[in-house]
């Protein structure tokens, strides 16, 4: 992340217990999309798009503005955020109690596979922000649990993949629902077409808020790929994990049963490894996350969408332990790591009938983030 450091916090006006609270959690300064994002959203103006790659920032640089304006506590929530996975929304909930370093605003984490009941009697006991998954989301207004007449803020995070996922149709359906006064803000790394025609249809004019800041000159990820068999993966990630000092890595997996299968075989072979995916129940994953954020494991073997959002801090490498079928989601698997200032390693297997595509991707990143994916030898056997 670039950090701004001719702007300060302060220099927008926030409160002593916001300032304390960024104090507390060590944001010295505003990254470059919070400097333009954050006076924004605190001011009155209008609908926006905040376009910036991940890892900028761009939970806080809304949450800030949310816990800055919402200081009582009401009836009806007052900010609604949308975000395409469960765990992502527990995450933006943490992070914006972190901020507000008080009790108020309440906010109420919504989303399926978790206790419908729960999250009924939180609503109605009241809460400011509703953070959640649009299926949940819909269901709760149905039950007319969750009313949006009063929501003045409308968040989209992560506004790509939630259209990537299919949420197209919830999406329109909960915003044609909300209070037609509301501010909306929608938050993406990429910009398809998708959103500004829900701008077009649904919102109306819009201003796109960009990050200014060119992509880091040393890329923060330092990107590698080993062409090797496909029996001597576990090998591979062996040797990677046996050389650097502490591995902390998510390894990633085309399949649930094959992320389920290198788990077993990395624990077999003596490492703190295990998988989440979507077929484990929605306690079970958050159990494993759990254990993965407080290192009682340090390898977390995952399917994509099982870590979509999902943010950790001080991960040291990247496996791709199957090649991602897309640019767009090695990007988003690579930004995992290498965050925060902090230099991390992704590292790509490749089977030799995948040459092609890893060189194709390595040009296209090379056009666009100027990094290209560096071959590795392939880590002897003894
Ligand atoms: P994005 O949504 O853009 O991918 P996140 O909001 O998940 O990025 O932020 C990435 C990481 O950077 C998080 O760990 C977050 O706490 C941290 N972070 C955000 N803003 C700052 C800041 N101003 N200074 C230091 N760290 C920050
Ligand atoms: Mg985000």
């Amino acid at each position: 992340m670039t950090l701004d450091n001719s702007v300060t916090f302060s220099s927008f006006g926030l409160s002593e217990p916001v300032l304390a609270a960024l104090e507390r959690k060590g944001f010295s300064a505003p990254s470059s999309i919070q400097t333009i994002a954050i006076p924004r959203l605190l001011s009155d103006e209008g609908h926006v798009i905040v376009k910036a790659r991940t890892g900028t920032g761009k939970t806080a640089a809304f949450g800030i503005p949310l816990v800055e304006r919402i200081t009582e506590t009401g009836k009806k929530p007052r900010a609604l955020i949308l975000t395409p996975t469960r765990e992502l929304a527990i995450q933006i909930t943490r992070e914006i109690r972190s901020l507000a370093g008080s009790p108020v605003p309440r906010i109420c984490t919504v989303y399926g596979g978790a206790s419908i009941r729960t999250q009924i009697k939180e609503l109605r006991d009241g809460v400011e922000i509703v953070a959640g998954t649009p299926g949940r989301v819909m269901d709760l207004m149905e039950r007319k649990v969750l009313d949006l007449s009063a929501i003045e803020w409308f968040i989209l995070d992560e506004a790509d993949e939630m259209l990537d996922m299919g949420f197209l149709d919830d999406v329109e359906k909960i915003l044609s629902e909300t209070n037609p006064g509301r501010r909306v803000a929608l938050f993406s790394a990429t910009m398809p077409e998708a959103i500004l025609k829900i701008v077009r249809q649904h919102i109306g004019k819009t201003d796109i808020l960009e990050d200014t800041a060119p992509a880091d000159e040393t890329p923060l990820t330092e990107q590698y790929f080993m062409v090797l068999r496909k029996e001597d993966k576990l090998e591979a990630l062996r040797r990677i994990a046996d050389s650097s000092d502490e591995f902390y890595g998510l390894v990633f997996c085309a399949t649930k049963a094959g992320a389920d299968e290198a788990a077993r075989r990395l624990l077999d072979a003596g490492y703190a490894a295990e998988a989440i995916h979507g077929d484990l129940s929605q306690e079970a994953r958050e159990r494993t996350l759990r254990r993965f954020r407080s290192r009682l494991t340090t390898m977390l073997v995952a399917t994509d969408v099982a870590a979509r959002g999902i943010d950790i801090e001080r991960l040291t490498h990247v496996i791709n332990w199957d090649l991602p079928n897309d640019r767009e989601t090695y990007v988003h698997r690579i930004g995992r790591t290498g965050r925060a200032g902090r230099k991390g390693m992704a590292v790509t297997f490749v089977i030799p009938s995948e040459m092609g595509r890893i060189t194709h991707l390595s040009r296209s990143m090379e056009r666009t983030l100027g990094s290209s994916i560096k071959r590795l030898g392939v880590p002897k056997v003894e």
